[in-house]
């Protein structure tokens, strides 16, 4: 099990002082003294549909247009590594208007880590979501391993604080229907795939 890094373009951008902004084209600093304490999970579609033309998730992302970004993305293939495509160190835009226990702007103290579900469109991409089996063995081994590397550089990352993602609408309902992973994905095997690797060596 390997973790690559394959970042997105991040463009630096500078105030009128010279001073680094933390602007990027596809993420950007997090608040000062965050602590980064919380794994969010999420699907994507191998390809969106851009202007009639299906677009693999890497350009999509890496589009500044689409303000979007994870910090990890788990390929369903045997053999392509968890690849790291935001510096964890950095905010990536996944959360949205999003509340856990309370807390708000999660961006800024948590991991984004998106599952990439072999379809093409959001049509196809929203009937992935709720079967079990888009969601392979192998991609909850890697999302396990990831989420275990992540753990042991944040110990306050604990296996309660690992959530799907859950979309706070502006109205402030918190029982939006909107939510991925999905139905499809298995939220306790994944935790016991993290135990077994917690009770293995890394
Ligand atoms: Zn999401």
């Amino acid at each position: 099990m390997r973790i690559k890094e394959k970042f997105l373009p991040g463009v630096v951008t500078f105030d009128a002082n010279g001073n680094d902004t933390g602007k990027r084209y596809s993420y950007s600093d997090r608040r000062p003294g965050a602590e980064i304490d919380l794994i969010i999970l999420h699907s994507i579609a191998e390809y969106m549909i851009v202007n009639d033309t299906p677009q693999e998730w890497f350009a999509y992302l890496a589009n500044p247009k689409h303000n979007a970004s994870y910090h990890y993305v788990v390929l369903p293939y045997d053999d392509e590594p968890v690849l790291n495509i935001v510096p964890v160190h950095r905010r990536a835009w996944h959360a949205g208007i999003s509340e856990f226990r309370g807390r708000r702007n999660l961006n800024h103290t948590s991991i984004g880590m998106a599952f990439v579900l072999p379809v093409t469109g959001y049509g196809e991409f929203m009937e992935a979501m709720n079967k079990p089996e888009s969601f392979t063995d192998e991609a909850y081994k890697k999302m396990a391993f990831a989420c275990r590397v992540c753990m042991e550089m944040y110990p306050d990352i604990t296996a309660d604080n690992i959530t799907e993602h859950r979309i706070v609408s502006h109205s402030g309902i918190r029982d939006d229907p909107k939510h991925d992973p999905g139905d499809g994905f298995d939220m306790y095997r994944l935790l016991n795939e993290i135990e077994g690797l917690q009770a293995a060596a890394i």
